[in-house]
């Protein structure tokens, strides 16, 4: 439902999309707003000002069994207001519902009355509880300390709460280092990233992160000179195979070599391990083979939920009254990936095939307005030159530069002699510096 408002701070008055009812399953996308804190805002076209729009809200999950409303306390409303409301959401969520599906907890609403509590029951759902939100929001005040302290200060803090570093806190402050980079704050970024380096080899799960990289880093080398294989990812599972992280993160990378030659390898050195008696290693790789399995059938599941998804959104826009606004919206939400991509063409040939004239036009014109999209997009080479600043690692853009042969060549030098010149004259040093140092790396190749 759309409702009327009239801006607080300049006094524009203008209509603002509202949204009562969030269904977990049949409306995925409204619970992702919510928990992104952006649903039900309003922002004033006239001059930006906005917030949340205060409003009754009910949550269906039916995997979960729950039901809940939530009543703001600022809506003011009386006990007759408050039953009638509930009654009505009830009722449409009832009936909405196929018969079957209409369960007892759906007739006892839980009613709730703050934010706070509705969220946390919505991230319970997750997986996600009070507690870890808790030692989420002390690891982020943990960083924020780390980031401003001096040498000792930081070393004694360190030691102090080493229990709360954990992959989690890795994953924020390589959050903060990407910040300072994209704001080309070097004083922050020298100072993060020494913390890194500093936390890397003075933590154990630093130094656990930092094995699981040399391992990555060996077998995606070798990968890319001989090629992904099940073989190959068998002989380095293998290799380090007392090690579950680190076998964890091989199986994630390979994930395409995981297939039925990887399990028959894994067999094979079971029955090996049978004939010569060796009981542990029986067990041992018993037990590495149902984990592997296990992880293989969650993948396979997980591709065809994404398939599905790619599917709806597929739907989504072909049922939008205004495809291209649909389309721009779904690519704003990161849906329009490989996936969409893949799921797009296969219907088309579909359509094409069965002579659905209706469908095939309505899926080309998704298809040309997403080539057209994609046209208006960077050029290769500016694309090229923003992914090499945003690496701070030499060894890094060393490779990034064997991988891009086709646009290390004369014309971006050219290229680059231009930027470096237009960041001069408006006095961007560092990052004119840091250009003027790709394109030395890039004439000395080009010969
Ligand atoms: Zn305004």
């Amino acid at each position: 439902m759309h409702t009327q408002i009239t801006c607080p701070n300049c006094g524009t008055p203008y209509t603002a999309e509202v949204h009562q009812m969030i269904d977990a399953q049949r409306t995925p996308q409204l619970k992702q707003q919510l928990l992104q804190g952006q649903l039900n805002l309003a922002i004033c076209p006239q001059c930006g000002a906005g917030g949340q729009i205060t409003t009754l809200l009910a949550y269906h999950d039916l995997e979960n069994e729950l039901f809940m409303i939530y009543i703001p306390q600022e809506l003011n409303v009386d006990e007759a207001q408050r039953e009638e409301a509930i009654g009505k959401i009830t009722r449409e969520l009832t009936e909405s519902l196929p018969p079957e599906q209409r369960k007892y907890y759906l007739f006892q609403p839980q009613i709730i009355l703050s934010m706070k509590t509705f969220m946390e029951k919505v991230l319970e759902t997750e997986g996600i509880t009070p507690e870890m939100i808790a030692r989420q929001e002390k690891q982020m005040e943990l960083l924020q300390t780390l980031a401003k302290a001096d040498k000792d200060g930081r070393d004694h803090l360190i030691e102090e709460r080493i229990d709360e570093i954990d992959e989690t806190f890795f994953a924020m402050l390589q959050s903060f280092i990407d910040a300072a980079a994209q704001m080309q704050d070097t004083d922050q970024l020298i100072k993060l990233t020494n913390l890194r380096a500093k936390l890397m080899m003075d933590t154990p799960i630093g130094r656990e992160m930092e094995k699981r990289q040399i391992a990555l880093h060996q077998f995606s080398q070798e990968a890319k000179e001989k090629g992904l294989s099940p073989q190959l990812l068998f002989q380095h599972v293998m290799a380090n195979r007392e090690d579950e992280g680190v076998v964890e993160a091989l199986v994630t990378a390979g994930v395409g070599a995981l297939q039925y030659e990887f399990f028959s390898l894994l067999s094979l050195e079971i029955e090996k391990a049978e004939l010569a008696g060796n009981t542990t290693d029986v067990e041992a790789l018993t037990a590495l083979r149902e984990k592997l399995l296990a992880f293989y059938e969650q993948m396979q599941n997980a591709q065809q939920q994404v398939m599905a998804e790619a599917m709806a959104t597929l739907d989504a826009i072909l049922a939008a009254p205004d495809r291209e606004q649909a389309l721009i919206e779904q690519l704003q939400q990161g849906r329009i990936g490989e996936e969409f991509m893949a799921v797009l063409m296969a219907r088309l040939s579909e359509a094409q095939q069965k002579d659905d004239g209706a469908e095939t036009e309505g899926l080309m014109e998704i298809y040309t307005r997403l080539q057209a999209m994609s046209e208006q997009q960077l050029p290769p080479e500016i694309q090229f030159i923003n992914d090499l600043l945003q690496t701070d690692s030499a060894e890094a853009q060393e490779q990034m530069l064997n991988d891009n042969e086709a646009l290390v060549t004369s014309d971006m030098v050219d290229l680059l002699n231009r930027l470096v010149g237009q960041t001069d004259e408006a006095g961007q040093e560092e990052l004119s510096g840091r250009l003027q140092s790709i394109k030395t790396q890039i004439e000395a190749r080009v010969g």
